[in-house]
């Protein structure tokens, strides 16, 4: 494949990722405390966190086994995989969702776009990347890894605070307090943007730059439904926090 056909797959990508974001203005992808009924089989949310994510791990050690990328290239897999073994084989290991269901339809599309995301980007480190020893000294390293690390520790922290904020046994929801949560309610999904916006100036290409896209697509919406959910749900919720970036939405 020729790089402009390589990125013109991209574009259409980034161009499908703009249109599930308008369809998350109206549809609410039905999994953790946004779970109903009517959406078809379901599967245990546990497990459902493992399968939806394994592709990108995968995909990602596929290309990294079967290409000879060069060092810098092989730093941003290397951060892939970090990312992607935590959601895969961690994350869903410490959940406390006691028995909750994800329907398959949600497992199915995020296979989807995971698979889609990791080729591209596993492809582009691969095939296309002509990054030397120099780039290492650029600006692009070095926010991009900056960012990069800042997103990974405040996404790692939130979810650590989240999941412990329920004690084995325990069920229900609670209003998150202190450190950023003070803030916004969702410093994951804040964290976790952060992070893929790193990735892409450090990768400087529009692979990265469409999964950068999908995450907005994905998180933003979220981040806004989880932030309704919480004033609907606590009338005490702390009324000067946002939503997802602090002072701002
Ligand atoms: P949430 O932030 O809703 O929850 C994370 C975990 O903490 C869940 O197990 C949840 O339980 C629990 N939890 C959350 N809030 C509370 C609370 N107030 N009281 C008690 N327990 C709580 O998770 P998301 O599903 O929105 O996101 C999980 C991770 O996945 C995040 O790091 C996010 O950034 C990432 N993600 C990335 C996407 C992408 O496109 N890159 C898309 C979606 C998520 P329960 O499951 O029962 O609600």
């Amino acid at each position: 494949m020729t790089i402009n056909k390589f990125n013109t797959l991209c574009g259409i990508w980034i161009f499908v990722a703009i249109a599930a974001y308008v369809l998350l203005q109206f549809v609410t992808a039905p999994y953790g405390r946004h779970t109903k009924k009517g959406w078809g089989i379901e599967i245990s949310n546990q497990w459902g966190w493992v399968i939806m994510e394994l592709p990108s791990f995968l995909i990602m050690i596929y290309f990294c086994i079967n290409s000879e990328p060069n060092k810098y290239s092989f730093l941003l897999m290397g951060l892939w995989l970090i990312h992607y073994f935590n959601r895969t084989f961690i994350f869903p290991l410490r959940i406390r969702t006691n028995g909750k269901k994800m329907p398959i339809a949600i497992t199915g599309s995020a296979i989807f776009f995971n698979a889609i995301n990791a080729s591209l980007n596993g492809y582009y480190l691969s095939y296309f990347s002509s990054f030397d020893s120099s780039s290492f000294e650029t600006i692009y390293f070095v926010v991009g890894i900056v960012l990069f690390s800042i997103g990974f520790f405040i996404n790692q922290k939130s979810d650590n605070y989240l999941i412990g904020l329920r004690k084995p046994g325990e069920y229900g929801y609670k209003i998150p307090r202190g450190w950023l949560f003070e803030y916004i309610s969702c410093p994951n999904h804040f964290g976790e943007i952060i992070q893929w916006t790193g990735f892409a100036i450090m990768a400087y290409n529009y692979a990265a730059l469409s999964f950068l896209v999908w995450t907005l697509a994905n998180l933003i919406p979220r981040a806004l439904k989880h932030h309704r959910w919480y004033t609907e749900k606590f009338p005490e919720y702390p009324s000067k926090r946002k939503a997802l970036i602090p002072w701002l939405i």
